[in-house]
């Protein structure tokens, strides 16, 4: 039972998954939200590399519930019911999401470590991971705890609020790797959506130099543009080499191996210093080799990071309002839900040079 319902209809538009590549717009009911839970109306859900798996592999969830789910986790909108003994957000105010919410009652949880939950995918016991777990924003109408919602300054659009989790994510890895950045060299490897806000986050926090690597010129030129000082084309140079001639051979304080490809954790493990650290951000796409000496014999710590824990999607909206990071930049296509098949395609094949692409409902 919700405590304060707007004028909510009973059914709503909502894309399902019903199979690898099969996903179409249905009507739905729309839920009600419990204890601790809110209603939001979606205004903007902007896809993710993680939704392309879900479509070709939706065994990747825990339970695909075919037919029934629906995905999207990178979404803002605006509250319009809360449950019973919600009191920290009110019908009317505008919010953005990050995915995961933690059981509250596993060591982890109870440690802060919620993206990296015990009771993963369980709901019964109160785990939640919003487009993955259970329904997301390819819809109009989406339920979230209320921690796992964000009110958005006045000064961000919807769109923009879509990109919490991508600057959230490397917020965390700098987190959880003990790093300080400021008047640190790193080293991002990858200019996607999070190599690129990885760019944006470092030089805000006071990086010193920050080396590139890609293979596509306009993502490494648009790299330059917020805030890279070197930028390596790695189809056309050994990017170990650049980085080390740039070091005079000493490496990098920090690497975040955003990249995901066959060859990037190697490169990673040896663009760090003696004793520096490298974090994992990246998904593969399957096993990867790296000589794991090198690391061994230099001492460099290596991390992995699951998700945007610690609260970073707050950090992130306070980064973006003060003007620090910018999201409008990866904002490159909009559509809206009932055209949400072309809206993955467009971003698949990096359509038009396709960043971030925006799903209205
Ligand atoms: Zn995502
Ligand atoms: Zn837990």
């Amino acid at each position: 039972m919700a405590v304060e319902i707007e004028k909510v209809p009973q059914t709503m538009r909502a894309a399902v998954l019903f199979g690898p590549q099969d996903i179409r717009v249905v009507e739905k009911p729309v839920p009600r939200p419990g204890p601790g839970e809110v209603l939001v109306k979606v205004a903007a859900c902007a896809i993710c590399g993680t939704d392309l798996k879900i479509l070709a592999h939706p065994d990747f969830l825990h339970s695909p519930r075919l037919g029934e789910f629906t995905p999207g986790h990178e979404y803002s909108g605006t509250v319009v019911a809360v449950g019973e003994t919600v009191d920290e957000f009110h019908i009317g105010d505008r919010v953005a999401v990050e995915a995961h919410k933690g059981c509250g009652r596993c060591e982890n949880c109870v440690m802060g470590l919620y993206t990296a939950c015990l009771n993963y995918g369980n709901v019964a016991k109160g785990h939640r991971t919003v487009g993955m777990t259970v329904d997301g924003g390819f819809a109009e109408y989406v339920i979230n705890h209320v921690n796992t919602l964000y009110k958005i300054p006045d000064n961000i659009s919807f769109a923009e609020a879509t990109l919490v989790t991508t600057a959230g994510t490397p917020i965390y890895a700098i987190d959880q790797s003990g790093s300080l950045v400021a008047g640190e060299t790193v080293a991002i490897l990858g200019p996607g959506p999070i190599g690129l806000m990885a760019v944006q986050v470092c030089r805000a926090m006071g990086a010193d130099t920050i080396f590139l690597t890609g293979t596509r010129p306009s993502r490494l030129e648009l790299g330059k543009q917020m805030g890279a000082d070197v930028t390596i084309n790695v189809r056309e140079s050994d990017p170990v080499e650049v980085v080390m001639d740039y070091t005079r051979g000493r490496g990098v304080d920090l690497v975040l191996e955003c990249a995901g490809g066959p060859d990037s954790p190697d490169q990673a493990v040896r663009m760090a210093k003696r004793g520096g650290k490298v974090v994992f951000v990246a998904y593969y796409k399957g096993p990867v080799t790296l000589d794991l000496n090198v690391p061994v014999r230099n001492n460099v710590q290596m991390y992995t990071i699951r998700g945007e824990g610690r609260r970073a999607c707050a950090r992130a909206l306070s980064m973006m309002s003060r003007g620090l990071i910018h999201a409008a930049p990866f904002i490159t296509h909009r559509f809206p839900l009932e055209a949400i098949g072309e809206a993955l395609r467009t971003f698949a094949e990096d359509r038009d040079r396709a960043i971030k692409v925006v799903v209205e409902p």
